[in-house]
This record gives C-alpha cells, sequence and structure tokens, in this order.
C-alpha cells in the first residue's frame, strides 16, 4: 500500500489535531472526527465574549479549513479498539479502520468534585459556554431597575470567576470592561463586583514576574477584586460560598464561572494505555503512545517531556508546535524511516487585559497598553489556521475594526 493509501484517523479537531491534519492532507487519507463542527482559536474566546472578535473568526467550520483533502466527521469517538485497529463513532455501526491512529481530544473542566459546581457553575471552553456567559450579564444587567442604588446595583451585578490562571485573569479584565461600559451607557450608579478567587496564595502562578506586575495593575485598574487563598466549597444556583483564612462566605452572584483546571478527555480515561497521576498518556519522545507504535498522541493529553519550559505544558503552542512533529513521524512510520524528535520552546506570552489593554512578552520584554492589544491580534492572526482563513480575518479585523459590542442597551 502506497504511503498516500494508508489510512490516518485523528480524534479531535483542536490545535492538535487540525493542524496535524492540515499538514498529512495530502500525503495520506485522513479522516478527522471531532465534537463540534468547527475549529476554535481557544486564546480568544475572551474577545468573542466581548463581541471584539465574531464566531467565523475563531470558530472556522471543519468544512473550510479542510476543503475536500480531509474527511471529516461530526461526531464523538467512543471506543478505540487496539487490537483490531478500529474505532467507533457514537450512533454509527460502522468502524472506522486505521493504519495510524492520533488520540488528540484534549481536555475537559475539572470542577474537583466541588458541591453543586458541575451543575450551576458556567463553564468557559466553547462558543456556547461564551454565549451562555454574555447572555448571563445581559439577564442580570436587566434586572437593574434604573434608579436602584450602587449597594442594590452591585449585588444584582455580582460575578465570580474561580481560578487565578491567566483565564481567570483574561475573563474578569474583559468582564470588568465590558460592565463598566454597559453601566455607563443605561446611566446605572456605582458599578458591578467581579471577584477572582484563586486558591493558591498567589495569582498566575509560573508567570514571568515582569509579567505578573502588569497582570495585578490590570486587576487593580479593572477594579477586579481578588482573593488569593480563597477556597470555592460550594456553588447554588445564585451564588457560592468559599472558606478564606479561616472564615466562611456566602456570597450571592449572577453568575459562577469555573477557569479552575481541567481533566483529560472521558475517552481517555477509559482507555486501556499507560498513563501519568493526571491520566495523560505516556509517550516516547517521537509522540508514539508506549507499547503501541501506530498509535500518537498529542496536545493537553500527552505528556511530552522535552520541553524547554513546564509552562508550555498544557497549552495550544506545545499542541501546535507538535501537529508538525507528528506528521512528519507518521510519513516516516508509513515509509519505514526512523521517526524524529524535538524539543518544543515557548514561544511567548500574550495575555488580554481588557477590552482596550494587553500585555504581550516577547525576547525577555514586556509591552503593553493598546498596542500590545494590536500586535497580539496581529500574533494571532498569524496562528490561525490556513492562510485563507488568516487572510479573510486579518482583513476583517483592519478594514472593519475590533471594538467590542456593547451588551445589549
Ligand atoms: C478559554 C481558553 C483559553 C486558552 N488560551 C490559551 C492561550 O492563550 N494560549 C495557549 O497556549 N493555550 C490556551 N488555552 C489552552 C489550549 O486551548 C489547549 O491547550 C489546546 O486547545 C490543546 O489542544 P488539543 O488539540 O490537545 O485539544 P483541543 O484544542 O481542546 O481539541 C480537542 C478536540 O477534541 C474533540 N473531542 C474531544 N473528545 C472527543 C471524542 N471522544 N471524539 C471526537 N472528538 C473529541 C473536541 O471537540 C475538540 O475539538 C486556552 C484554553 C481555553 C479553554
Amino acid at each position: 500500500m502506497s504511503s498516500e493509501q494508508r489510512r490516518v484517523v485523528i480524534i479531535g479537531g483542536g490545535f492538535g489535531g487540525v493542524f496535524t491534519a492540515l499538514d498529512l492532507a495530502n500525503s495520506c487519507s485522513v479522516t478527522l472526527v471531532s465534537l463540534e463542527d468547527h475549529f476554535l482559536f481557544t486564546p480568544m474566546l475572551y474577545e468573542y465574549v466581548s463581541g471584539e472578535v465574531e464566531a467565523w473568526h475563531i470558530a472556522p467550520r471543519y468544512k473550510e479549513l479542510l476543503n475536500d483533502s480531509v474527511r471529516f466527521i461530526r461526531g464523538q469517538i467512543t471506543e478505540v479498539n487496539f487490537d483490531t485497529r478500529e474505532v467507533a463513532i457514537e450512533g454509527r455501526d460502522r468502524r472506522l479502520i486505521y493504519d495510524a491512529l492520533v488520540l488528540a481530544c484534549g481536555s475537559v473542566t475539572n470542577y474537583w468534585g466541588v458541591e453543586g459546581a458541575e451543575e450551576h457553575a458556567l463553564p468557559f471552553r466553547t462558543l456556547a459556554h461564551a454565549d451562555d456567559l454574555r447572555a448571563r450579564m445581559i439577564r442580570a444587567l436587566d434586572r437593574v431597575p434604573p434608579d436602584a442604588a450602587p449597594q442594590d446595583v452591585r449585588d444584582t451585578v455580582t460575578f465570580a470567576i474561580v481560578g487565578g490562571g491567566a483565564s481567570g485573569v483574561e475573563l474578569t479584565t474583559k468582564m470588568s470592561d465590558l460592565l463598566r461600559e454597559a453601566f455607563r451607557r443605561r446611566g446605572l450608579q456605582g458599578e458591578a463586583r467581579v471577584m477572582l478567587l484563586e486558591m493558591g496564595d498567589r495569582i498566575v502562578p509560573g508567570m514571568e514576574s515582569d509579567l505578573r506586575k502588569h497582570v495585578t495593575d490590570a486587576l487593580a485598574n479593572a477594579h477586579v477584586e481578588v482573593h488569593t487563598g480563597a477556597r470555592v466549597l460550594q456553588v447554588t444556583p445564585d451564588g457560592f460560598s468559599f472558606e478564606q483564612n479561616g472564615k466562611k462566605s456566602d456570597v450571592r452572584a449572577a453568575g459562577v464561572v469555573w477557569t479552575a483546571g481541567v481533566r483529560v478527555s472521558p475517552l481517555i480515561e477509559n482507555l486501556a494505555i499507560e498513563k501519568d497521576e493526571r491520566g495523560r498518556v505516556l509517550v516516547e519522545d517521537t509522540l508514539q503512545v508506549r507499547g503501541h507504535e501506530e498509535v500518537f498522541a498529542i496536545g493537553d493529553i500527552a505528556l511530552y517531556t522535552k520541553l524547554a519550559s513546564p509552562n508550555l505544558s498544557g497549552t495550544a503552542q506545545l499542541a501546535n508546535q507538535e501537529a508538525g512533529l507528528l506528521a512528519d513521524n507518521i510519513r516516516h512510520f508509513f515509509n519505514h524511516r526512523p521517526l524524529g524528535t524535538k524539543t518544543f520552546h515557548e514561544l511567548g506570552e500574550a495575555l488580554s487585559l481588557g477590552t482596550e489593554n494587553a500585555a504581550v512578552l516577547t525576547a525577555g520584554q514586556v509591552v503593553e497598553g493598546a498596542l500590545a492589544r494590536q500586535a497580539r491580534f496581529a500574533l494571532y492572526t498569524a496562528r490561525l489556521p490556513t492562510w485563507q482563513h488568516r487572510l479573510r480575518v486579518g482583513s476583517s479585523w483592519f478594514f472593519e475594526g475590533t471594538s467590542p459590542r456593547p451588551l445589549g442597551l
């Protein structure tokens, strides 16, 4: 069988899966299976909440991205049979047969068993989650009578974000700016209460200290109420409780958003392959799954150890870089050539810090403010999949602008 006829099945159309599929498109027979009908550029999900970008910018449909060069199936893989080399898709009798399999199904929100969190907190990983959060903010604002006193307004428009990592910081600063602008437009008194709760003793652990300073300043300027050493005990339909310095507090909130951690996709949890204590698949330096030379794992679910910085683990920039190595290795595997390996490096950090502000760390220097915001848009245009999509999005941002969309009127 020639290399072009070899069947590659990729499970998951995120950063790892899509970039691998695009790279392999004309060298093998590639089938991509994923839960949604679109890719999602997660680093800009905050800009989608604020309306600075539209869905088509950051979530292009696979049909558009992959053309006819890759077969796309929307569905959920429920089972992998490593002996017969087949995968099962929910609701379909026919199984897909592979010569090489790529596990790229990413992670899901981890609620750490906190009471009520899975039922009542809002996750923040998809377009639908972002739509829900935006709708929740508008509903809270609509409930405020025009002449309400500042304290009553604040109680009605309280939002809490659990998890003080980059995601929590980016989301709180964005929400705070959006809500402030909504207050101004609606003539409401006072301001919204936006809380950021982190269980550890500091926010954004592991972040460069220069960058951390900008983050702390941005949170203060946005009037985000930061609680470190704060453990959320329970989430209810109308609020949450947390413990800090041995004291328990109950807070009424219009929304509690959960950004406090991830765990590997349930599919991986159910596979009988070697994993670490966090459930990540143990892979060789070639990205091959231990004990299965024709199975590869990539992105959030894979424990790849050749990293120049531990901060790379669980990031889009790692999954994206791994995809190039993986596609080469699959070609080598089919052609019976030795497989390669690589050490991956950080490509810099770019954080959104509100609707007018951002911070970009590049070559050891931090740039901030409106210039950094523009730089972040430019940087991310270059990281979108396919040059055709980059061109369309880049022109749209350049000619039509990237102003936020107000929260109702
Ligand atoms: C809001 C947010 C912001 C982020 N910002 C950044 C950032 O600024 N920089 C950065 O480097 N990283 C960021 N990340 C992390 C980054 O998104 C992930 O590390 C990256 O997406 C991992 O890529 P992946 O291919 O492993 O998984 P994903 O991109 O999550 O893709 C997994 C895919 O698998 C599909 N799937 C899952 N289970 C199945 C199944 N059983 N069958 C079929 N398909 C399945 C899913 O639908 C999904 O399409 C962010 C994450 C979030 C949620």
